[in-house]
């Protein structure tokens, strides 16, 4: 681990107090050229005396403002700062978690996992169009049914066709034979080029795609192909919890990364995370955005520098083993959960490095769903699972509360 350690609350306090001195202080330093300033002070009091305390709300009331991406070319110079605490964010996910080389990786913290799959998207086809001379008609998407529907978003937005593979029902792996006819059926339609969204855990089933299925099916259709791997799940957890983890950035066939601190991590909402090798995203830099200095090549404006600390902040205090040990007791409670289905003779799906449990729907009443707040795989007539998602919160004396409501109603 090069960036990620354990820092005490004083060691955190001083590092993003320190990181707001470089920032531009609009009470003492001009700075009237930007449309920026700190919150409304009428409304969210500058002066409470706990903000000596509390790095993150104080950060929130200066509200810097990281716009653009801070891995390469120059930054805005106003808020230098913290967008250094950001920079050593995306290189500690980057490098400790994936296994990046030093150096070689772009990224910045955007809105949420929507935001970065579609980055992600948004960069290959532009790539595909400069690089190959591609026409948008010849560009497809292609993911599994599984997949989050921030991909099919994207495939509208971006104006190209999605390409849905089918899984297994029972082990929600790639279907090899669906899937090679699948994209027989994309070159009949024109498609050469194919941008991949690959699993590191679905919403639903915490299911991880097997890369090596979609790899060769690719290579044998001889489709040109990027690989992004969206992580908004399971990126804070499957890199620690399963120590051979495939997908990596030492893979490579992959080329970037969704993660969500807002989802594992607990982090506060729009704190998502883009990954990506260095080299590919000026593909998406717009010329126009003239007025921001550096480049402006992420999908979102203007974006809040105080979510960008609240991540470093929540890594650094537990460090890498303190979050282990966090990953291993919500692992502990989903075996324990699995442990107790199979006595009842109840059909899940489990990940084993993945804190998600997915059971057929037909085996739970919908009173008893409702009553522990499952949640199905669609709201209409044809669900077929119900999830059980082993947070922070859920702790093995509920747990065993559902299922010693299961076991009632299965005698
Ligand atoms: C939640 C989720 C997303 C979307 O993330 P938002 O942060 O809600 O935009 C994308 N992919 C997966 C696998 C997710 O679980």
């Amino acid at each position: 681990m090069k960036y990620w350690r354990k820092l005490t609350h004083k060691q955190i306090c001083d590092r993003v107090f320190g990181a707001l001195d470089k920032n531009v202080n609009f009470r003492t330093q001009g700075g009237i050229g930007v449309p920026a300033s700190y919150l409304d002070t009428n409304v969210f009091y500058d002066n409470a005396s706990f903000l000596k305390d509390a790095p993150f709300l104080k950060t929130l009331i200066e509200n810097p403002n990281h716009i653009g991406c801070h891995t390469l070319g120059d930054s805005e110079a106003f808020f230098a700062g913290t967008q250094e605490i950001e920079k050593e964010l995306i290189k500690l996910c980057a490098e400790d978690l994936l296994k990046g080389e030093p150096g070689a990786q772009d990224g910045y913290v955007a809105t949420g996992g929507t935001e970065a799959n579609i980055q992600a998207a948004w960069i290959y086809r532009n790539f595909f169009m400069k690089e190959y001379g591609a026409k948008i008609s010849e560009i497809g998407i292609l993911s599994s049914e599984d997949s989050h529907y921030s991909v099919p978003k994207g495939a509208n937005l971006l104006n190209i066709k999605w390409y849905q593979a089918e899984v297994d029902f029972a082990t929600r792996q790639l279907n090899k034979q669906a899937l090679q006819s699948l994209l027989e059926g994309a070159k009949a339609n024109g498609v050469k080029y194919m941008i991949v969204v690959a699993n590191m855990a679905t919403t639903m089933f915490g299911s991880v795609d097997n890369l090596d299925i979609y790899v060769e099916a690719l290579e044998a259709a001889g489709l040109s192909y990027k690989i992004h791997v969206d992580g908004a799940f399971g990126g804070f957890i499957y890199p620690v919890s399963n120590p051979n983890n495939p997908l990596s950035f030492q893979n490579k066939h992959i080329t970037s990364f969704t993660m969500d601190a807002h989802k594992m991590a607990q982090a506060p909402y729009g704190t998502g995370i883009f990954l990506i090798r260095k080299d590919y995203i000026h593909y998406v830099y717009t010329q126009e955005a003239q007025y921001v200095s550096g480049l402006d090549i992420t999908l979102c404006g203007s974006r809040s520098g105080a979510n960008a600390v609240s991540v470093w902040m929540i890594l650094m205090t537990y460090g890498p083993f303190g979050w282990l040990e966090k990953i291993n007791k919500l692992l502990y409670r989903t075996s324990w959960l699995c442990e107790k289905l199979d006595e009842l003779g109840i059909t899940y799906y489990r990940d084993p490095y993945m804190n998600i449990v997915t059971i057929l729907s037909e085996q739970v009443p919908d009173e008893i769903a409702h009553e522990f707040g499952l949640v199905p795989d669609s709201h209409s007539e044809q669900k077929q699972w119900y999830k059980v998602v082993i947070m922070d919160h859920v702790e093995l004396d509920a747990l065993d509360n559902f299922t010693q409501t299961m076991a009632r109603i299965n005698k």
